[in-house]
């Protein structure tokens, strides 16, 4: 399983299709891709990549902004409807999850108590239902993600777009591997550095309960308040 998300100066499928092939060692049984433009837009099905790409044309979505993810399955059975990315119910969030949220039973009868609609038999699916319900609280993005994480239990690496604010990915990350990747002409955020090393060798290690907000001339690192924190960008110097 793995993820990958970029804000680019160019459209973001290719680069984002390459990037998540080199987690396939990681093993998966399904992929998924979200980009902005004015909407959302999804691709997803179940199988290798090659054969999901064959069927839906994966790099065939506009938008220089995207995330990708390849899925392991921990909760519901490796079909399209429950590969990522998972989406609220208006469609203006979209996630990608690796991890498992422990809570999600609870989380879910909550949010189907409130008028919440799930398309999934995911535990992940829990995770944009909450960060809607907290943008329709009148919360910006980073801060309803901030609220969501701070009621799961469990492990996660994140990342999330909205069409709402279209600039930006935030990730997070809990007990599942999370990197960030720098370079001139955008950003990345990736389960591991190889998926990352083709596009740039500066790289920024993320510890457990941290909050990133990726733009592409800049990133943010914070902790789970918001206090923003000093980071060391690492030059790779192997090759993967
Ligand atoms: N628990 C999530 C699911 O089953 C994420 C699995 C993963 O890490 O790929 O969909």
């Amino acid at each position: 399983c793995g993820i990958v998300g970029c804000v680019l100066d160019k459209k973001a499928a290719p680069i984002i299709i390459d990037s998540i092939k080199k987690l396939e060692y990681r093993g998966y049984d399904s992929v998924g891709i979200a980009t902005v433009t004015d909407s959302i837009n999804v691709k997803k099905g179940s199988g290798k990549i090659k054969e999901v790409d064959d069927e839906i044309k994966l790099k065939d979505i506009d938008g220089n902004i995207g995330i990708a993810h390849v899925r392991w399955a921990t909760h519901g059975n490796p079909t399209k409807e429950n590969a990522h990315p998972h989406c609220d119910c208006k469609n203006k969030i979209s996630i990608v999850h690796n991890g498992i949220i422990e809570n999600y039973k609870e989380l879910r009868q909550e949010l189907l108590n409130e008028g919440h609609v799930f398309k999934s038999e995911t535990d992940t699916e829990v995770i944009p239902h909450l960060i809607e319900k907290y943008m329709d609280e009148g919360l910006d993005l980073l801060k309803s993600v901030q609220k969501t994480v701070k009621r799961l239990i469990g492990s996660y690496a994140l990342a999330v777009l909205s069409s709402d604010e279209p600039d930006r990915i935030i990730g997070a990350r809990n007990e599942s591997p999370l990197i960030v990747g720098v370079s001139d002409h955008g950003n990345y955020l990736a389960s591991d550095v190889p998926a990352i090393l083709n596009e740039t060798k500066k790289v920024i290690y993320l510890e457990d309960k941290e909050i990133i907000v990726l733009k592409k001339d800049d990133v943010t690192i914070m902790d789970l308040d918001l206090n923003v924190l000093e980071k060391k960008i690492t030059t790779i110097t192997w090759d993967p």
